[in-house]
């Protein structure tokens, strides 16, 4: 079964229309597609997400959506809360909350805008630590569902990706992997579900998706619970690694994935 709630739009980063999006979701056979358009971060230097003017515009395209396709493919409408924008606002199918960037003492660290920029910032607001860096970042990750009260936790160690074969950090210091351990544990007591994610994938940052393989062993030996998402921005990349997504969860362990039906939270057999 084909499932996706982490969906991008030409509203903020994404090329393509709504319309267009969820087009292509049908045509590639899924029977559940969410939109989660970025929620507004103005404190974001240069990516303001969804303008509170746009946000009606966007409602109105996502319902239009969901009435062509009834019957056929479950449409979904939420958003994806960044940390910084706080509690998700009512009237969502579902949110799920990301780190994207997070104050520090000095301004807010942007953590996924490109290599260079993470680079610049590990150097202006951690002495060029990156281990500080990464315990900041997953001090704010823990924190990420009791601020934006989202169901799904968005691309839980985003801080990876640009360390493909290690090109910034050692994935296995014990200093990257107790503060995702101790994010992750302070996580896996709420609700909320794991992204499996394959965004960076798509775009040619990263050859394997979101949450790294001893992340993603330990959310299975502690019980949480994983969604497969594609966070796609574009039409040719609605369903990008998903089956994949699947067998790469089959492969620790897992036996059901979730996603959002008519009646809400349904497990899909893996
Ligand atoms: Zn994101
Ligand atoms: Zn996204």
């Amino acid at each position: 079964m084909l499932a996706n709630l982490h969906t991008h739009t030409n509203y903020t980063d994404g090329a393509d229309s709504v319309e267009a999006m969820a087009d292509a979701a049908y045509a590639a056979g899924f029977a559940v597609f969410g939109f989660s358009e970025h929620s507004h971060t103005p404190m974001i230097d240069g990516f303001p997400g969804l303008t509170p003017d746009l946000y009606p515009s966007y409602r109105e395209d996502v319902l239009r959506a969901k009435d062509k396709y009834a019957g056929r493919m479950e449409v979904f409408l939420g958003l994806e809360q960044d940390i910084l924008t706080g509690a998700a606002p009512d009237g969502l199918d579902y949110a799920i909350g990301s780190v994207h960037s997070f104050e520090t003492t000095g301004g807010i660290f942007v953590v996924d805008d490109s290599r260079e920029r993470l680079i610049h910032g590990v150097q202006s607001y951690f002495g060029g630590d990156i281990y500080k860096c990464i315990h900041a970042y997953y001090e704010a990750e823990s924190r990420v569902i009791a601020v934006t009260e989202a169901d799904i936790v968005g691309h839980f160690d985003l801080v990876m990706k640009y360390n493909e074969g290690g090109a910034i950090f050692d994935e296995g210091d014990p200093r990257y992997l107790d503060a995702a351990f101790t994010a992750l544990d302070e996580l896996l007591k709420t609700d909320a579900i794991f992204e499996i994610n394959t965004g960076a994938m798509s775009r040619g940052y990263r050859t394997f998706p979101y949450p790294s393989p001893a992340i993603m062993r330990r959310i299975r030996e502690r019980g949480g619970r994983i969604t497969l998402s594609s966070d796609c921005h574009s039409t040719d990349t609605v369903a990008f690694w998903l089956e994949d997504a699947a067998k790469y969860a089959a492969g620790f362990g897992f036996d059901c994935w979730w996603t959002l039906g008519a009646g809400g939270l349904t497990a899909v057999r893996l």
